[in-house]
This record gives C-alpha cells, sequence and structure tokens, in this order.
C-alpha cells in the first residue's frame, strides 16, 4: 500500500527545473512563484465532486484532463496566461491504476499549456478534485463580467449543446445512436479550454467583457448582463450547435445551445468595430468564434429566432443548488 508521501512523489512531483517563474515547487510547506513584475496574478479554483460532476466509476484520464481543463477555462474566460496549479485531492483508497490514469490526463493538459503543478494536498475521503489555477496578465487588460457595453456584440467560441446531448444520452431523455454518442461525450470528458483565444481578446485589448459557459448560455450571459447593468437580444437560431446536436431536431437545438451546461467555451463582448480584430484573434488561436447577439441597454435577455422573432423557451441556466 502506498502511503500519502510516496503517492506524491510517485504520481505529482516531477523532475525540475520546471518554468522559471515558478521559483520552488512541490515539496516545502508553500511553494513559491515569481511572477513578471508589474503582471496582475489572476486566481481560480473548480472543485469536481463524484456523482454531482462525475459519475463514481468515470475514467480517470479523462476526470485528470477535466480537473484541470474547468480551471484553465477560467484563466481563458479572464484573459490570463497559465502559470501553474495546486491540487487537492480526497481519494476512498490509493489505487495505483486509477492514480495513474488521472495523473496522466492531468499533465498531458498541464504540459499543453506549460502550466506546473506546484502543490496541493492528498487525503482520504470520498473522490473530490480541487483545483486552483494561478494565472498572470497585464494590468487592466482582464475581461471582466462587468465590462459590457451598450452596442457590443456577442461572440461565442467553437459550439455548444454537444456535453448536454451526451449528458441526455446517459441520462436516457434522448435515445443517442452510438455514433452521436462518440461524437458528443468527448465535448462532455474532455472539454477545450480556450486559453489562446481568451489571451488573444484580452491583449490588444479586443473584448470588453469575457466569461466562460459553464451552466448554460442563457444563465451564464445573465451573469454579465447583471455585472455590466446592461440587457442583450440572443439570436437563438444562429448559436453554433455541436456536431452530434446539430443532427438533432430543432427544438432540442435550441434547448441544449441556448441552455444546455458543461460547454466551456467563450462568451464575450466586442465593440462593433473590433469585429476584424475579433476573427483575426480566432484565427490565430485557431478557435471558431460565432455572432450571436447584441448588447442593449434595456435591461433583460431577449431571445430571438433567426427573423428576430421573440422566443420564450422557458430556458434557465443550471443551479447546483436547485438542481434545474
Ligand atoms: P503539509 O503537511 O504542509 O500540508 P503535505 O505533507 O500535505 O504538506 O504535502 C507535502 C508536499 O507535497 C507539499 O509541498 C504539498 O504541496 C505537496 N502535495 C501534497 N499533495 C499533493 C498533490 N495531490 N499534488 C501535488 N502536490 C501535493
Ligand atoms: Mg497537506
Amino acid at each position: 500500500m502506498l502511503s500519502e508521501f510516496d503517492l506524491i512523489k510517485h504520481f505529482f512531483h516531477r523532475e525540475r527545473p520546471g518554468r522559471p517563474d515558478v521559483a520552488l515547487g512541490i515539496g516545502d510547506d508553500c511553494a513559491l512563484l515569481a511572477p513578471t513584475p508589474g503582471r496582475q496574478i489572476a486566481i481560480s479554483s473548480d472543485m469536481l465532486v463524484e456523482d454531482r460532476h462525475f459519475f463514481a466509476g468515470a475514467d480517470p484520464f479523462m476526470l485528470g484532463h477535466k480537473a484541470l481543463a474547468v480551471n484553465l477555462s477560467d484563466l481563458a474566460a479572464m484573459g490570463a496566461r497559465p502559470i501553474a496549479f495546486t491540487l487537492a485531492l480526497a481519494l476512498p483508497r490509493a489505487d495505483e491504476a486509477w492514480l495513474d490514469g488521472f495523473s496522466r490526463g492531468l499533465f498531458a493538459l498541464a504540459d499543453e499549456h506549460d502550466c506546473e503543478l506546484i502543490g496541493g494536498d492528498t487525503t482520504k475521503g470520498p473522490l473530490n478534485i480541487c483545483i486552483t489555477v494561478f494565472g498572470e496578465l497585464a494590468p487592466g487588460h482582464a475581461l471582466r463580467r462587468g465590462a459590457a457595453r451598450p452596442g457590443d456584440d456577442i461572440w461565442i467560441s467553437g459550439t455548444l449543446g454537444d456535453a448536454r446531448l451526451a449528458l441526455a444520452g446517459y441520462w436516457k431523455e434522448v435515445e443517442l445512436s452510438p455514433e452521436a454518442h462518440a461524437q458528443a461525450a468527448p465535448r462532455l470528458h474532455m472539454p477545450t479550454p480556450r486559453v489562446a483565444l481568451g489571451l488573444g481578446l484580452a491583449a490588444a485589448p479586443i473584448a470588453h467583457a469575457a466569461l466562460d459557459i459553464s451552466d448554460g448560455l442563457v444563465g451564464d450571459l445573465g451573469h454579465i448582463l447583471a455585472a455590466s447593468s446592461v440587457g442583450a437580444t440572443l439570436d437563438v437560431d444562429a448559436l453554433p450547435a455541436g456536431p452530434a446536436l446539430a443532427r438533432q431536431d430543432h427544438a432540442l437545438r435550441r434547448r441544449f445551445t441556448a441552455a444546455g451546461g458543461d460547454d466551456y467555451e467563450l462568451c464575450f463582448t466586442a465593440p462593433v468595430a473590433r469585429r476584424a480584430a475579433v476573427l483575426e484573434a480566432a484565427a490565430l488561436a485557431a478557435t471558431p468564434v460565432t455572432r450571436v447577439g447584441t448588447i442593449e441597454t434595456a435591461p433583460g435577455l431577449r431571445l430571438v429566432d433567426a427573423h428576430g422573432v421573440p422566443l420564450d423557451l422557458g430556458l434557465t441556466g443550471w443551479d447546483h443548488f436547485s438542481g434545474s
């Protein structure tokens, strides 16, 4: 049986040198960061809880990926460059096969973004994965939720709804063909944090407000509207459906693109005059973007169809406490 220290050493402590701005990594009471002088540090935590955020018995490689991906997604939504992260892990037992898969999934994504694991905590308990990420950005460049302005375009990165469609398949809400499932499931289990796009949108700066869509677009966009004291009109038929959802019926497409969940795409606003700059940043980041609405002075979110006709879809975002 692995001791706690062996476990950390074997699965999480890697050979240094790592990043130059990590002055001290795993092994002491604290890690030490040496951020670029004059930059601000962006910090965010996200926790994944068994039976709440993932099914018991979920694939450990994909869990390792997702636990870090949802955190990197927050850095992306702020326009911050990833530096490092900590990992607080509660495990029911020291299962080496599980730890091997989990750490491989975790480090595959970490290495892709040059984000270094610098510490954490390990304890016995019901499976629970909490990561805190650290990134940096130039003061004044953060893509804050309160920065949307009337007249801004509303943009979405990538596609929406396939993660929710995969979940609908598991829940037997929808009958999915094996092909549709194979296409949709990676969007649920292996989300892609839009780090390069977030950096591009913040650097120039191009975008005003941004957030990552984790609980469904309609609910999450509501956070930008509230923080910015503005309203919006959203063209539901312009929302880019994921490839599996695109083959489902129109009503389901509307529902899952507008209020799915687990998309981890960016929703951002930018001035009309910056449309070309948005498209250029998207091309540089190799991430497609779609214009889906407009920020307005009148409060509230107005959903319309492709002809501008108001829609009442009775949609709300995902709320972990109300469970709807
Ligand atoms: P402490 O008793 O100070 O909490 P620990 O004995 O828990 O320290 O951890 C020893 C070292 O291992 C620390 O540097 C800590 O940050 C690191 N560590 C513990 N758990 C993890 C983990 N799951 N991933 C990465 N580093 C970890
Ligand atoms: Mg500890």
